[in-house]
């Protein structure tokens, strides 16, 4: 179907994109890379008066090295996320969670904000965001602020992000070192997860140090499997110790029951993921 009509503006920084949002209010929409808007449009599940299109903002491409973390500008695509070698040595949980995204195509549209900023319960990129502890840069009339993962993700395709705000960049804080794999379920290659599970872990010799795990799927927004992630912490690599702690994955979880699979289901696969995602990460 063809969108319903609206008008477009494309900003070359970010306060006239403010500027923009403030007079058009809530018959504005932002456009960042159209991967997830554009189809929503097309079925007039939205009509918008006005399409703010950022792409034209190079402020708000790149990556670059900032101390303590890696901050990725939130127009950057997936592609580049995904092959960025800053990305890689210090948050490679990002670009084993990238590469899963879809098809190439959708991977060169696609940005790393948008994504997030959409927070779809099924994005592959909720769950590696919110395990790593990122902090989102949003910029609105009052200046910018920036909010730590456990508060970004509020509700089911709701974020803090506010009507008169732009997510401008995610910082990532480094985990050097630290192995990382990210386990996704589909039926077809190139579906969104029915269930995915991203990991990452310090190792010391032959121990856990530490494991952060996030779970897609398994609820309204991506969650940690925190239960499992205390109890491998100071475990050894074995098989039997990471199923035991990959067995509360689900724990406090509130999955979905769609076609895709019943909660019972997802909360299985859960489980699973989890094991053959911490057994990865460890080099296991
Ligand atoms: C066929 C297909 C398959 C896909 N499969 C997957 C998949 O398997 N896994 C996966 O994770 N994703 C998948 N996607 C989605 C893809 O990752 C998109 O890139 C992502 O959801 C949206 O990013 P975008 O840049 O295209 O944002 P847009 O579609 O342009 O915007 C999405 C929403 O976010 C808002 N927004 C965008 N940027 C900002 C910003 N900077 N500040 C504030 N609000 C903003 C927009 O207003 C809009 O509401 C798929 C998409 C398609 C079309």
């Amino acid at each position: 179907m063809i969108p319903a009509a609206f008008d477009y503006v494309a900003p070359t920084t970010v306060e006239d994109a403010l500027a923009a949002l403030a007079q058009y209010g809530d018959e504005a929409k932002i456009i960042a890379g159209g991967q997830s808007l554009l189809p929503v449009l097309r079925m007039r599940l939205n009509a918008p008066e006005w399409i703010i299109d950022l792409g034209k903002i190079e402020s708000l491409r790149g990556i670059r090295d900032d101390g303590d973390a890696i901050a990725i500008g939130a127009m950057t695509p997936h592609t580049v996320v995904g092959s960025d070698p800053l990305v890689a040595e210090h948050a490679a949980l990002i670009t084993a969670a990238v590469e899963h995204i879809a098809d190439a195509q959708v991977r060169h549209r696609g940005t790393f904000g948008g994504a997030l900023a959409h927070a779809d319960p099924a994005g592959d990129l909720g769950a590696p965001a919110l395990a790593l502890g990122a902090s989102f840069v949003i910029a609105g009339p009052g200046g910018t602020r920036t909010v730590e993962a456990d508060d970004f993700f509020v509700d089911l395709f709701e974020t803090a992000i506010g009507e008169d705000e732009i997510l401008t960049e995610v910082r990532i804080p480094k985990h050097t070192g630290w192995g990382a794999h990210h386990e996704k379920f589909v039926r077809l290659a190139h579906q969104w997860p029915i269930v995915a599970v991203a990991a990452t872990v310090r190792l010391e010799g032959d121990t856990i140090a530490e494991a952060r795990i996030g779970l897609t799927n398994m609820g309204s927004t991506p969650l940690r499997a925190r239960a499992s992630e205390a109890a491998l912490a100071g475990q050894s690599i074995s098989g039997d110790a990471v199923r035991t702690a990959a067995a509360q994955a689900a724990d406090g979880t509130n999955p979905p029951s769609d076609l895709n699979g019943a909660a019972s289901y997802r909360s299985h696969l859960a489980t699973v993921l989890t094991r053959r995602a911490v057994l990865a990460a460890a080099g296991g």
